[in-house]
């Protein structure tokens, strides 16, 4: 990537949307970020420009096989009025990952983070300010080149895109409800489950409309060999509390790795309370139950940070979580995160990037 970008800004800026309506990833700022890469040549012409629809040859490789990953994060706007990001690196880190999984070619993390700042000095007044909304930054690459064949494709396009969010919790933190998936799978060990690709989603669908049809909101993931150890839920990590202990699924290679999950397993070590990285039977989860050890249960994810869980339909059998109240815990490490986040909370594990002062008024 070439760190010099050019910018080419819009004569006709949008109209924002109410921060108090705003829903989930349906308003896009007024620019973008893209870059190109040729193979043999490298990562070109990084720019700026006024966000709008792209064209593609309808046989661009990522319409037919997929070769696409993607990033979520988001920037806060905090009490003083400076815009934050929480552990952005970890996202770039993240990607490159991705990108090694599906043969796409990596980036440099560095300028993709001054990419990424650059663009958020332009779009600037696009990170809401009302409690709890945020300016959700999604980055993502495809394969463009134009060929039927099933190969890497030699030509890709970095984009990063940005969208104005509302509180994933309206009326303050709730716990949601769960199914256990005993029949789809969403990954196994050496298949794309630890790449935030495209295909993984797609595949989940399924699933998740069986459930949502059902009145649970989100599906459990069990293990793709099994159907016996828990991996994850939805787009989210999941964390039990059994009998004082706090458990969570060990990265396996077919788990996303979250970056929420790894900073709630930091916080809680710098707290004195270790996290078990360790793997979790739907059997031992149901004992823990019936015997009154279930404590909690909590996802994690950029999106609700922490989203406790009230109730897990396993078959049919249906379990209470804390009788469908957030736990302290939960509410402890939320508090805490988007305390972080915000900059109502020293950042003593030193996870925030600011965006430099000198960016605003630009
Ligand atoms: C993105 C994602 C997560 C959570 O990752 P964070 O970095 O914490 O946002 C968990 N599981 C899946 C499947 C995901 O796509």
């Amino acid at each position: 990537m070439t760190s010099k970008i050019t910018i080419n800004l819009t004569d006709s800026r949008k109209v924002k949307p109410k921060e108090e309506s705003l829903a989930f990833g349906r308003h896009f700022t007024d620019h973008m970020f893209i870059t190109d890469y040729v193979k043999g040549i490298g990562w070109q012409n990084s720019r700026i420009v006024p966000y709008a629809p792209i064209t593609l040859d309808p046989a661009a490789i990522v319409f037919h096989y997929g070769q696409t990953v993607f990033e979520g994060l988001k920037a806060y706007r905090a009490k003083d009025n400076s815009i934050r990001l929480f552990r952005p690196e970890e996202n770039f880190k993240r990607l490159n990952r991705s990108l090694d999984r599906l043969c796409m070619p990596q980036i440099d993390e560095i300028d993709a983070l001054e990419s990424l700042l650059e663009l958020l000095k332009v779009e600037q007044d696009w990170v809401p300010t009302l409690e709890g909304t945020s300016l959700y930054i999604r980055p993502f690459v495809i394969a463009t080149e134009a060929f039927l064949g099933v190969a890497p494709a030699t030509t890709y396009q970095f984009y990063i895109i940005l969208s104005p969010v509302g509180s994933y919790y309206e009326e303050g933190i709730h716990p949601i409800k769960i199914l256990v998936e005993n029949e789809f799978v969403r990954a196994v060990k050496g298949g794309t489950g630890s790449a935030k690709t495209a295909g993984n989603y797609a595949s989940a669908l399924k699933a998740q409309e069986t459930a949502s049809a059902q009145g649970y909101s989100q599906v459990m993931w069990l293990d793709g060999i099994e159907r016996k150890y828990i991996e994850e839920v939805g787009s989210m990590n999941i964390f039990f509390k059994i009998d004082g202990e706090v458990i969570t699924p060990e990265i396996n290679g077919s788990i996303l790795e979250g970056i929420t999950r790894k900073s709630i397993i930091e916080l809680l070590a710098h707290w004195g309370t270790p996290v078990t990285e360790r793997k979790v039977s739907m059997e031992e989860l149901a004992l823990a139950h019936a015997s009154g050890k279930l404590e909690e249960v909590f996802g994690t994810g950029t999106a609700a940070v922490i989203s406790p869980v009230g109730e897990l339909n396993w078959n049919g059998t249906i379990m209470n979580v804390n009788e469908g109240i957030t736990g302290e815990l939960s509410k402890k490490l939320y508090d805490t995160l988007t305390k972080i986040q915000l900059g109502d909370e020293t950042d003593s594990l030193n996870w925030v990037t600011e965006l430099s002062s000198s960016y605003v008024n630009m």
